[in-house]
């Protein structure tokens, strides 16, 4: 559609860095899974049974670059940390089999799934939508994308986080609930993916609050490293 047919120009594309070149990935949407680590479920006070996934959404313009400094957010008192594998789909496509989900993989990273933990808590009890917890503006730091042909595994390696250099998050993707191949067919049978599709694929145990002037980083081995500053408030 020519720009001359919008009423305003539209948004730039949402995107993000990929390793060894200037090209950059679009976003189209942001998945996320929910409690796919069994401490982590546990701390969370739900039971780590392998119940179905379940899936939450973040706007593709909450992602942004690593490093980056983030403003601490607006409404909340305990911003927690949850460091995530990242997965970012190349190929669309819908009820794709478990053996089939590697050919529509474009490439992996790492990123934080911020979180809102009070508003969180708040939406749970009301039995209320998740969004003011985990969909608000710069709620997705993710380092640069590294193509899927280059990453050693998307089914072991250590994940982890530290903040002010002292390790809180720490595992390894072999604990995972349901691993990307399973969760990403499952996902694909609710929803068409498509290309440019981002899936954040759950935190394991250690989510803790951030504060003002907080320096997170974190990775999973062979795939990316990211540094996250917690800037004042806005
Ligand atoms: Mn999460």
């Amino acid at each position: 559609m020519p720009a001359d047919d919008f009423v305003f120009p539209p948004a730039p594309q949402a995107s993000l860095a990929v390793q060894g070149t200037d090209a950059r990935f679009p976003i189209r949407r942001i998945f996320c899974v929910g409690r796919n680590y069994e401490a982590h479920a546990r701390e969370m006070g739900n039971d780590p049974t392998r119940e179905a996934p379940f899936f939450f959404t973040k706007p593709a313009d909450a992602a942004l670059d690593t490093p980056c400094t983030i403003p601490y957010p607006p409404q909340t008192e305990d911003l927690h940390h949850e460091i995530e594998l990242v997965i970012a789909i190349g190929k669309g496509g819908r009820n794709i089999a478990e053996e089939d989900v590697m050919g529509h993989v474009w490439g992996a990273s790492v990123g934080i799934d911020l979180t809102r933990r009070d508003l969180q808590a708040e939406a749970k009890k009301a039995g209320r939508p998740w969004d003011w917890g985990k969909a608000f503006d710069n709620s997705a730091p993710i380092a640069p994308l590294k193509p899927i042909a280059d990453v050693p595994s998307i089914e072991q390696g250590r994940i982890w986080l530290a903040v002010n250099g002292t390790v809180r998050q720490d595992a390894d993707l072999a604990d995972l609930i349901w691993s990307v191949r399973e969760h990403v067919a499952i996902l694909s049978h609710s929803m068409s993916l498509a290309p440019g599709d981002i899936i954040m694929t759950g935190t394991p145990a250690g989510v803790a609050a951030l504060v003002e002037g907080d320096v997170v980083t974190g990775g999973v081995d062979g795939i990316a490293t990211l540094e996250v500053k917690i800037g004042p408030r806005v």
